[in-house]
């Protein structure tokens, strides 16, 4: 009480000398007190702000209704924003969501509302060009009328880069740089689901080099690595970008044609065929010499078709062809 009626200005009745001096101090004291918060507020963000930096992680908070934003510092070096020109808003954020992501980061906002969890990983554009992947995780909080977001913000572009990198690596053939076994096999059964559901037309080719022990024999080995290497080069740069050209062993490889019919693919085919045939490859001891494949075409068929005996009729194919003097396409009967 006496504190107080000091501070109001009303003179004490006694001991005032003694009063005003310990008001005197109280002031000193709360104003060093109140420095020292905000000395200590001031380090907490400066900390905060490391942190968030160091983790690439920033904070957010969303009035869904108002369709106001509120984004940490953070967040703009992330989205490549300048804080002095650019006001955050959803709308604002939504036009920098990559277009292909849009539909999910939408939905995912949805489902807080209803859930009451936003999680969403996606594709932003910066103005500057540079794509960038984040992860968003959020939580909705009903406020009154309005719908609040707050979240979180990450970059995981070096995480994603590094994800993409592997899976493709888990999918390729070291010395051809082709496809492997694994993940032709991988959208071959893909493929077979779709044929099933929707009947699309889908061919496989498989071939394999004529008399390639011959070959590594007279010319050596490196020469017979350099004519697999040469042929994959020539399937990724004359096929289509949807084929599927994969390296699935030795010398023998196979082509994935989706959406192409038996007829197509045995064009596919021959062009290769020749292709290969036309090439000339020289030996490290200056010899010049000549390969050529054999292949075997099949489509798939019929209600009962399977992996297995798709390739299996290849392979059949592909032997008959060997059998029958090399260098040439077999396919499935027509209108079998
Ligand atoms: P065919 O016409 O009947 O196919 O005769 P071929 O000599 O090609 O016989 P086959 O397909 O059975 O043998 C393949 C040979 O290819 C055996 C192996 O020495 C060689 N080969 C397999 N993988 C590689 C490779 O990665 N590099 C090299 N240089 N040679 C390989
Ligand atoms: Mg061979
Ligand atoms: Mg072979």
């Amino acid at each position: 009480m006496k504190r107080s009626k000091s501070r109001i200005g009303h003179e004490p009745p006694s001991g005032e000398v003694h009063g005003r001096v310990s008001s005197c101090d109280d002031c000193v004291r709360i104003r060093q007190e109140l420095e020292a918060a905000q000395e200590e507020i001031a380090h907490l963000n400066r900390t905060l702000y490391r942190v968030q930096q160091i983790a690439r992680l920033g904070y957010w908070r969303a009035s869904l209704k108002a369709n106001e934003l509120f984004w940490s510092e953070v967040i703009y070096d992330i989205f490549g924003v300048d804080p002095h020109t650019f006001t955050p808003s959803i709308r604002a954020f939504k036009a920098m969501v990559h277009p292909e992501d849009l539909d999910s980061v939408e939905a995912s906002m949805l489902r807080a509302q209803e859930h009451g969890h936003h999680d969403v990983v996606h594709r932003i554009i910066r103005p500057d060009g540079e794509i960038r992947w984040v992860h968003e995780l959020g939580d909705y909080e009903p406020e009154g009328d309005d719908q609040i977001l707050i979240g979180t913000v990450r970059d995981i572009t070096e995480q994603k880069r590094l994800e993409l990198r592997l899976r493709q690596l888990s999918r390729t053939d070291e010395l051809t740089a082709l496809f492997n076994r694994r993940y032709f096999m991988q959208r071959l059964l893909q493929e077979l689901a779709r044929y099933r559901r929707y009947g699309r037309p889908t061919s496989v080719v498989l071939f394999d080099f004529d008399h390639f022990k011959r070959i590594n024999d007279t010319h050596g080995h490196p020469a017979g690595d350099q004519v697999l290497v040469s042929v994959g080069k020539l399937l990724r740069d004359r096929l289509r970008t949807n084929d599927i050209p994969a390296r699935l062993g030795g010398e023998e490889f196979a082509l994935l044609l989706p959406e192409t019919g038996l007829e197509e693919a045995i064009g596919v085919a021959e062009k290769i065929r020749q292709l290969v045939q036309e090439q000339t490859f020289t030996s490290e001891q200056g010899r010049c010499f000549d390969v050529t494949i054999t292949s075997g075409v099949s489509a798939f068929q019929g209600a009962e078709e399977t992996v297995e005996a798709i390739l299996h009729r290849a392979d059949q194919n592909l032997y008959q062809g060997k059998r029958s003097g090399r260098n040439r396409v077999v396919a499935d009967e027509r209108g079998r």
